[in-house]
């Protein structure tokens, strides 16, 4: 038989992968406890399906001597070990593509919940505040505003076609300028933040980025400025967040990703500067199914012999 590992799955694709499994020939397992599958099963496992927030690190790919593909359900792949993969000789693959559309909609959500508090707003009318309180505090125009995108790649630029007709100016910071891109590219991400209102985060994790937006890309962003990360926990210094956002230092966070999910700090639950989503960017039937066909199309190619659909890039 051909055996899979599936790892951490989001239901979905679970399921797929559970229905199509027999017609296939293919046996599925679980990691026990301690993240590995049994010894005798361990050195059956063809192909690894993976979510994106499970680890296929060194340990788990050393356990596996006939592994010959890691298929990730997520366009990001920080928490499978690439390089080690490589060494031995496995493939990766993600969904890259698939999931743009969805994931730029939410940047741009939580942009205008940010700017207008759409949750304190359906919050307030739903205590009954609006009867007895009157109209609310005024929020902010998300209209003419200046704003930069920390990453241009397939999402970031989503993102910013979004933007276009609402941005008063639009710039980005990449280590790289995107060859061909109409706007305008910022070498420095300080002087991106300290320039801009609403600093969107969409590059991708892993030691690159840990970090990036600092203590100091958030002072530089101020006390009107607005964040906000659907790209991964990390690539914010959480901590410093904390402290800007409930000192006043930061205006306000849009926030999809967080540094140890599903944990939140309370101080970011307390706060009515915030907007908060449970990593949900891509969570869509339409795109879920998208991204489960893909991680199953790349299963199939290379258990077949065939070259992956999405590999990782070099
Ligand atoms: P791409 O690889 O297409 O784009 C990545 C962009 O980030 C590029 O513009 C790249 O430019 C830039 N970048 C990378 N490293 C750095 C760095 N150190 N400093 C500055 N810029 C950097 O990725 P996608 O747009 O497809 O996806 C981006 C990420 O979004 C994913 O990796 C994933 O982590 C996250 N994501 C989150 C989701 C969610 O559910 N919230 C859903 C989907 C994706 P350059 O190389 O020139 O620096």
């Amino acid at each position: 038989s051909i055996d899979i590992l599936a790892i951490g799955l989001p239901a979905l694709a679970d399921k797929m992968l559970t229905q199509r499994a027999p017609d296939l020939g293919w046996t599925l397992h679980r990691p026990g406890p301690d993240g590995l599958p049994s010894p005798e099963v361990a050195e059956r496992i063809v192909g690894v399906a993976a979510s994106g927030a499970a680890t296929v690190d060194a340990r788990l790919i050393d356990a596996l001597p006939a592994l010959k593909i890691v298929s990730v359900h997520a366009v990001g792949y920080d928490m499978t070990d690439v390089a080690h993969a490589r060494s031995r000789g496995v493939i990766v693959t993600h969904t890259p593509d698939v999931l743009n559309e969805d994931v730029a909609d939410l940047a741009l959500l939580l942009a205008l919940g940010t700017l207008r508090r759409l949750p304190g707003m359906d919050a307030y009318v739903r205590a009954g505040c609006w009867a007895s309180d009157g109209p609310p505090p005024l929020s902010r125009s998300a209209t003419g505003l200046r704003y930069g995108l920390l990453g241009l790649g397939r999402i970031g630029q989503a993102i910013a076609r979004r933007l276009e007709p609402l941005a008063g100016s639009l710039a980005y910071h990449t280590r790289n300028p995107v060859k061909d891109a109409p706007w305008r590219h910022v070498p420095n991400l300080v002087d991106l933040a300290a320039e801009v209102d609403v600093l969107i985060v969409i590059v991708p994790g892993g030691a690159a980025t840990r970090g990036l937006v600092s203590a100091q890309v958030l002072g530089a962003l101020g006390p009107t400025g607005v964040l906000i990360n659907v790209a991964r926990g990390e690539v914010v210094d959480q901590d410093a967040l904390v402290a800007a956002l409930t000192s006043g230092r930061l205006g306000g966070a849009g926030l999809d990703v967080f540094a140890d999910e599903p944990n939140v700090p309370q101080a970011l639950i307390d706060s009515d500067r915030c907007v908060l989503t449970p990593h949900i960017a891509s969570a869509t039937v339409e795109t879920r199914n998208a991204m489960a066909e893909l991680m199953m199309a790349n299963l199939e190619a290379v258990l077949a012999d065939r070259p992956p659909v999405t590999p990782v890039p070099d």
